[in-house]
């Protein structure tokens, strides 16, 4: 069953598209790479999944609701509920802990807290970052700081987990473990997983790979499942 159904969405920048056209369906609980040149039109892609942004045309359905439809207060519920993000660069705020960064999206939604400091004990820990909650993200390197990410995208069991370069600044042997780690959870959780990547070795961890060129799929996508990199046409 699908749990994201995009029809024929389009958005604009200025004059210039950042997706122009794009249909595609992502299946509950599956787990998808999302490759592409820069400029593509990969991020404005996970952006408007998120409801950060507003699609010019077309319709994203997720889990029955139909996003360009919902209130900018039913976005934020929809955010809160439904989605987790890992963004791109990091964004912790430096004044608060790590426990502080990753229990705010909780704080503002209405979620059992106990429950979730629990599950975000629990995940640090499988992450292996429990012994950084205590501290301020400025004392974390960057690996340790992107697992801080993924255990605030996790806290609150998202249906739709989307991830966009989450390895970007991590060295090779990092970034396996990182995929790794995000790809079990999601599996434990069963979450939907979208993963941007321009990182060969974190494509090839996904069965299952589109690939976006000037704003919609490339008529390479879908290709040859074991192959990490789509054949020249
Ligand atoms: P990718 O993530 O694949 O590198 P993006 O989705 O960030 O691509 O961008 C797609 C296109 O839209 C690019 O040409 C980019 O310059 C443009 N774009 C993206 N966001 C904005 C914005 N907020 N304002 C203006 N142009 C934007
Ligand atoms: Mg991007």
């Amino acid at each position: 069953m699908a749990l994201v159904d995009i029809q024929g969405i389009s958005k604009k920048y200025a004059d210039q598209y950042a997706l122009n056209n794009l249909t595609l369906s992502l299946e509950e609980g599956e787990q998808y790479a999302i490759l592409g040149a820069s400029g593509s039109g990969k991020s404005t892609l996970l952006y408007l999944l998120g409801g950060l942004e507003k699609a010019d045309a077309g319709t994203i359905n997720v889990s029955g609701r139909d996003l360009s439809k919902l209130s900018d207060s039913a976005l934020a519920k929809y955010r809160n509920e439904l989605v987790g993000f890992v963004f791109q660069f990091h964004f912790l705020l430096p004044s608060m802990t790590c426990e502080k960064n990753i229990l705010l999206p909780a704080e503002i939604g209405s979620h059992k807290m106990a429950k979730v400091r629990k599950k975000i004990h629990d995940i640090a820990e499988h992450l292996g970052v429990a012994h950084c909650l205590k501290k301020y993200p400025y004392q974390l390197s960057g690996g340790e700081q992107q697992r801080i990410n993924i255990t605030r995208a996790l806290s609150l069991t998202p249906k739709l987990l989307l991830c966009d370069e989450p390895t970007g600044n991590l060295d090779s042997e990092n970034s396996a473990k990182v995929t790794d780690l995000i790809q079990d959870l999601a599996k434990e959780f069963g979450s939907t997983l979208a993963v941007v990547t321009h990182d060969p070795g974190v494509a090839k961890k996904f069965s299952k790979k589109f690939v976006l060129k000037d704003g919609h799929l490339s008529h390479e996508s879908f290709f040859n499942q074991n192959d990490s990199v789509p054949p020249t046409p």
